[in-house]
């Protein structure tokens, strides 16, 4: 029994870290409590910022669009901005992370199990942080299968909640389809997005395009990035919707995610796109985000 609490106290040097409500605890042993209503009902809100190269990209605006999901639906702030940016840095020295992702989920908190809000909860909050391997360039290169399956979603995707039943049903399909994204599609047979990133294609003239950010999709960080991006590069681009047919006859597809940044898509269902290897644009598009991430897009 002493040998075993020692074992534990020595997965404690190496584990990883959680905060849960105010501590900082152990990965293993970090629970809230079952009548949180975000296990209860999903409701709550996440975000998930990536860290490279030490750095985190667009941290800032994460921790807007979390204020904003959770204003959309009437959830107290936690903790205020301040906290919450020190709580995230501390997370990522406990944790050791240069390469990886910060997983922030904020909730309504623990109430007696009735649909309306309760009148008194404290929201709660939890953070997680984990390494992560980039891609290798050969498989930037050689792009990643998409599959198309309907947008079964509920129509308010621009707030990043946990209800995300649709969205694990959908990358389910994808993999056992041996494809990466499932391209989600609405009832005009235009793409709304993926299941955890942005879709993009690049027209046979070269125009970059993506659907406009309204309530039928998430506005990714990613993907305000890469229009600034292009931009500042003089790409040419529209925010409108495109057709699984358009997108099938397009010279570039790609997707865009905090975890993916840019990443090519080569083959949607069956079709392959271009020549079946990475576009040019895409490329420099990826390029220029990674640039953008190491420098303005950068905090510590
Ligand atoms: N769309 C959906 C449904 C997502 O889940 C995500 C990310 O998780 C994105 C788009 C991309 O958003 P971001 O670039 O902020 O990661």
């Amino acid at each position: 029994m002493i040998f075993y609490v020692f074992l534990l106290d020595y997965r404690f040097i190496m584990a990883r870290i959680a905060y849960v409500n105010g501590r900082f605890l152990q990965h293993s042993y970090a629970t809230v409590h079952i009548d949180d209503r975000g296990y209860q009902f999903a409701d709550g809100v996440y975000e998930v910022i990536v860290m490279y190269n030490g750095m985190m990209i667009d941290e800032l605006i994460h921790l807007d669009r979390l204020d904003r999901s959770l204003k959309e639906l009437q959830i107290r702030k936690p903790v205020s901005r301040a906290a919450l940016r020190s709580i995230i840095r501390e997370i990522v020295r406990l944790n050791k992370i240069k390469y990886g992702l910060i997983y922030l989920q904020v909730t309504r908190g623990i109430a007696k199990r009735e649909h309306q809000f309760p009148n008194k909860s404290q929201p709660s909050i939890i953070l997680t942080a984990k390494s992560i391997t980039m891609p290798s360039r050969k498989t930037i290169e050689d792009g990643i299968k998409v599959i198309t399956i309907k947008d079964i979603r509920w129509k308010r995707r621009d707030i990043k909640s946990l209800s995300l039943l649709a969205n694990i049903i959908g990358k389910q399909k994808a993999i056992e389809k041996g494809a990466f994204e499932a391209w989600q599609v609405d009832d005009n047979g235009k793409i709304t997005e993926g299941t955890s990133s942005n879709a993009w294609i690049v027209t046979q003239n070269g125009v970059l395009i993506t659907r406009t950010a309204d309530h039928d999709i998430l506005n990714g960080v990613t993907r305000v990035s890469i229009l600034k991006l292009a931009d500042r590069l003089g790409v040419q681009y529209k925010e409108q919707s495109f057709s699984v047919q358009e997108a099938k006859a397009a010279r570039e597809a790609f997707i865009s995610s905090a975890t993916t940044f840019v990443t090519p898509v080569t083959q949607i269902d069956d079709v392959l796109i271009g020549n079946g290897k990475a576009g040019a644009l895409s490329l420099s598009l990826r390029n220029g985000y990674i640039e953008y991430a190491n420098n303005e897009g950068a905090t510590c």
